[in-house]
């Protein structure tokens, strides 16, 4: 099955094999789930967003199994609700790539593409994947606010747009103005762990797209 991206230019190759340890994962996965995704997740959304979120890695059950982020796991469950009440994501989340759910002014780019073992992948994993990153965000010609899931997509996003670690320190919504002039806005990723032990409630969650539904146009 292949899910079309709204940017195919920055989108890697089905079997990239630039993470020999995720490539490696990956054709297990491919033995195991002959009917899964198991291939770098592509972009998801609007071409003229002017709304980013920089998710970390695909998780196994969701992204890595049906290609579309947050889609098929228990994340993806609040995340598309929270977008669908802020009116960035239009039509029925039904957990399959299929749904017909379409996005609205967000797009959703993973930091790392290829779903890693433990959903940990390694610093050099993240740096080699930027390069997935970075150029389709500067490619968003209405692009105002990036929304941060996690420190990780934190970090790589800050790196991605110019900015300098550790100037710019990761914490639920805080915000931070990049040299660029665009700002990014940090969230607890809204996985089942961060659901779970209530580091992240639905309501801490939608009190970030609120503030960044300011930035609307
Ligand atoms: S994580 Fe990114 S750079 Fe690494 S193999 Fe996958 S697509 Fe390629």
């Amino acid at each position: 099955m292949d899910i079309a991206s709204p940017l195919p230019a920055y989108e890697p190759p089905h079997d990239c094999p630039l993470c020999p340890r995720l490539a490696g994962f990956r054709d297990e996965q491919r033995s195991a789930h002959p009917d899964w995704y198991n291939a770098p997740v592509p972009i998801f959304g609007d071409p003229d967003a002017w709304l980013a979120i920089a998710g970390l890695a695909p998780g196994m059950q969701g992204a890595n199994r049906t290609g579309r982020p947050f889609t098929g796991d228990h994340a993806g469950i609040l995340f598309y609700e929270t977008l669908t009440r802020h009116g960035l994501a239009v039509g029925s989340y039904e957990a399959r790539p299929d749904d017909g759910l379409a996005l609205d002014g967000a797009i959703i780019i993973n930091s790392v593409r290829c779903l890693p073992p433990q959903n940990k992948p390694t610093p050099l994993e993240i740096r080699t994947c930027r390069q997935f990153l970075q150029p389709p965000l500067h490619a968003l010609p209405n692009l105002r606010v990036v929304i941060a899931l996690g420190e990780i997509a934190h970090q790589s996003a800050i790196k991605a747009l110019g900015g300098k670690l550790p100037k710019y320190r990761f914490g639920h919504l805080a915000e931070h103005r990049l040299p660029s002039g665009l700002t990014l806005i940090d969230s607890y990723h809204c996985s089942r762990y961060n659901q779970n032990t209530g580091r992240l409630t639905a309501e801490m969650f939608d009190a970030v797209f609120l503030r960044a539904m300011e930035f609307k146009p």
